[in-house]
């Protein structure tokens, strides 16, 4: 067992001052420790303040692709640190960033940037709603496009309140979000094209934007199966809706493009953050320039004191560039990295007698408790077991490996064989003990 004594104490004091003693829900500890308090990190892993180190899947929740403090981005950010931090003024770097953008991402024709992924959705949203002059979103269950009140809909919900599988009803995220924020959104199972074709022939005229985590991972990893995502391109074309991919945690991390490239399908208009400035906050709206021109004759508002500030654009220069000039010798090392993290987890599990499902293309990986031999949709994903979910993240925190508790695995360029093999062994530590 590790010791985590500094940790508690820390987490005693902060829960006298920070609401629930995290600053953010997702932060809350799964496990009968604290959360973990960090000291500092580097490359692929973390200390914490009681001097315990780990080999870090979590990145952040994602934006980490280069790993913790990458010389050549903690370069970009001090070099600019000295020579300011928010102008509200255009500067060069906004430029060559945007221009980087739409080098790499098929849909990008031009961008407005934002800081942190649920205000560009919200931007998305706002933009199609604007240039369609139709009122509702469709959403698909267990796809999460952020926290505000609009979005927080049908992410986990109880199966009691769910309803039909084919017709999904809209549950409220939290108490408090606004109810009447369920007007503006249609529910769709994922991965099922009859039922998506069916609810916009229901709500005819009255979708603006249809919206999807283009490789759904914030339940499970699960790929779109290739006729429901053509299906779903061609339904959008023809009925005139704004097809939207929120690529926040798929931008820049799956492919240089995002799973735009590769799926080899191409939205209107597209949301991300995480990966986009290698761990600082930017997130970005990117679309054809037809669909962003009520932005360019500013017919639709969108604003941000912070948007395109020069620290930041200073990493995403940085990790764009350096996504721009390696391209497949970047990805590749990273998707075999992750296809060697998931196989070698499924035979370790194999050899234990445990019944563990794999999924994910690579850099993002997904390790599922369940006999069950595939995952499509958030139906399917309800039935893992979520109890021995938590224990299994739970242990390999005890021996010093950080994966995400819901069982998604982030890869970096820090990561290295070494890495791989020790996760490995611990994985085969926590299976030969069934405590
Ligand atoms: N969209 C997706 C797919 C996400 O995973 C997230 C965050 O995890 C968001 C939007 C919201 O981004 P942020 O937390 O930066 O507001």
């Amino acid at each position: 067992m590790r010791s985590l004594n500094e940790s508690a104490r820390l987490y005693d004091a902060a829960c006298k001052v920070i609401a629930g003693g995290v600053s953010s829900d997702i932060r809350r500890s799964t496990t009968s420790a604290p959360p973990l308090y960090i000291d500092h990190a580097s490359g692929s892993h973390l200390w914490d303040v009681d001097g315990n180190e780990y080999v870090d899947y979590v990145l952040g929740q994602g934006p980490l692709l280069f790993g913790h403090s990458h010389p050549r981005i903690v370069e970009a950010v001090t070099k600019q640190l000295a020579r300011g931090q928010v102008y509200s003024a255009q500067h060069a770097l906004e430029v060559e960033v945007a221009e980087l953008v739409c080098e790499l991402v098929p849909c990008a024709e031009l961008v407005r940037f934002n800081s942190v992924g649920s205000e560009a959705v919200q931007g998305a949203w706002r933009l199609a709603r604007g240039l369609t002059g139709r009122p509702k979103v469709l959403k698909f269950e267990g796809h999460y496009h952020g926290w505000y009140d609009s979005a927080l809909f049908s992410l986990h919900p109880s199966l009691d309140e769910a309803g039909p599988a084919d017709h999904p009803r809209a549950v409220l995220g939290s108490l408090g979000q606004l109810p009447s924020a369920a007007d503006g959104l249609v529910i769709a199972p994922w991965n099922d094209l009859a039922a998506f074709n069916r609810l916009l022939d229901e709500h005819a005229g009255e979708i603006a934007a249809v919206t999807m985590e283009p490789l759904l991972c914030n339940t499970g990893c699960i790929e779109p199966h290739a006729e429901f995502l053509r299906g779903v391109r061609e339904r959008t074309r023809r009925d005139g809706i704004v097809l939207i991919f929120d690529e926040v945690i798929t931008g820049f991390r799956l492919a240089p493009g995002g799973a735009q490239e590769w799926f080899g399908v191409v939205p209107d208009l597209a949301v991300f953050g995480k990966a986009i400035a290698g761990g600082l906050p930017l997130s970005c709206i990117a679309g054809t320039a037809e669909v962003m021109r009520p932005i360019v004759e500013g017919r639709v508002g969108h604003s941000g004191t912070f948007n395109s500030n020069p620290v930041v654009m200073a990493a995403a220069a940085a990790a764009l560039s350096m996504i721009a000039e390696q391209r497949d010798a970047l990805y590749d090392p990273l998707r075999e990295r992750g296809r060697r993290l998931v196989e070698g987890i499924a035979e370790r599990a194999k050899a234990a007698g445990v019944d563990i499902l794999t999924s994910g293309p690579g850099p993002i990986v997904q390790t599922y408790q369940t006999s069950r031999s595939a995952i499509d949709n958030y139906r399917d994903f309800a039935t893992v077991d979520r109890e021995r979910t938590l224990r299994f993240h739970a242990a390999l925190l005890d021996q010093g490996v950080n994966s995400v508790s819901r069982g998604l695995w982030f890869l970096s360029t820090a990561h290295d064989d070494a890495d791989i093999d020790r996760t490995l062994n611990a994985v085969e530590r926590v299976f030969d003990d069934p405590t």
